[in-house]
């Protein structure tokens, strides 16, 4: 069944051509959709931008595991992108290229000390609570400083750069003003980790305004592959 995706594409380089920006990554969010649906979006893909990268983001490392013993051989980049508890941060470092959603010491040690030496180092993102939501995970703005040291100094991990699910506001103009504030805090931490090159940040129903405001990657399910329905 044919996706959405040449027309998502295309709005997503419209969006960062009025912006005067560079065309953001696109990480295609597959949570509760079949490895089926997930072989068919990156067949297509690669029909529509040979040689690109098929990014794929999960929020459960089971349900990922299952469908990548499905998919094995796909060439498919995985990136978790729910919340990650400790227990399970050692197959996550096993099982995924990147890893967006670090949010304490705690957790970048449990990564580094699963990551294969022999495999290349783990990506990660740190996630920003970047409005202050009750119960919402992610660091606070004024911990990422010391958290990207912390990150970098680990050798089995490679910083890339910061995440965010910034508060839904139904106002667009407050939704725009969390993603200011993101792309201040990552211009800040690439003065002292110039090799920080994400902010992951913009999903369906927001992709523009977020590229717009400096997004270098969009994480979209819905636009993709329709509604989910949780299993
Ligand atoms: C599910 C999810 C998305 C995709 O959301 P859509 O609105 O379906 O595009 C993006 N980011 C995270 C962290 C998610 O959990």
């Amino acid at each position: 069944m044919p996706t959405p995706l040449p027309r998502l594409l295309q709005s997503l380089e419209n969006a960062a051509r009025l912006a005067g920006r560079p065309s953001p990554r696109l990480l295609a969010v597959s949570k509760f959709q079949s490895a089926t649906a997930v072989a068919e979006l990156v067949a297509q893909w690669r029909r529509e931008r040979p040689g690109e990268v098929t990014a794929m983001g999960e929020n459960y490392v089971q349900e990922a595991m299952a469908k990548q013993a499905e998919l094995a051989d796909s060439g498919i980049e995985w990136h978790l992108i729910g919340h990650l508890q400790s227990n399970k941060a050692a197959q996550a470092a096993r099982h995924f290229d990147w890893v967006q959603t670090v949010d304490r010491p705690k957790l970048l040690h449990a990564l580094a000390d699963a990551r294969d030496p022999g495999a290349p180092p783990l990506n990660v993102l740190l996630q920003v609570d970047i409005d202050g939501e009750p119960g919402k995970h992610g660091a606070r703005p004024e911990d990422v400083p010391a958290l990207a040291d912390e990150a970098a100094s680990l050798p089995r991990l490679a910083l890339r750069g910061l995440m965010a699910i910034p508060a839904p506001f139904p106002d667009m103009a407050r939704r725009r003003d969390s993603f200011r504030r993101m792309r201040a805090l990552f211009e800040t931490l690439r003065e002292r980790h110039p090799g920080c090159d994400t902010l992951s940040m913009g999903m369906s129903g927001d992709a523009e305004l977020a590229i717009a405001e400096g997004a270098t990657m969009v994480r979209i399910g819905t636009a993709l592959f329709g509604p989910r329905t949780p299993r």
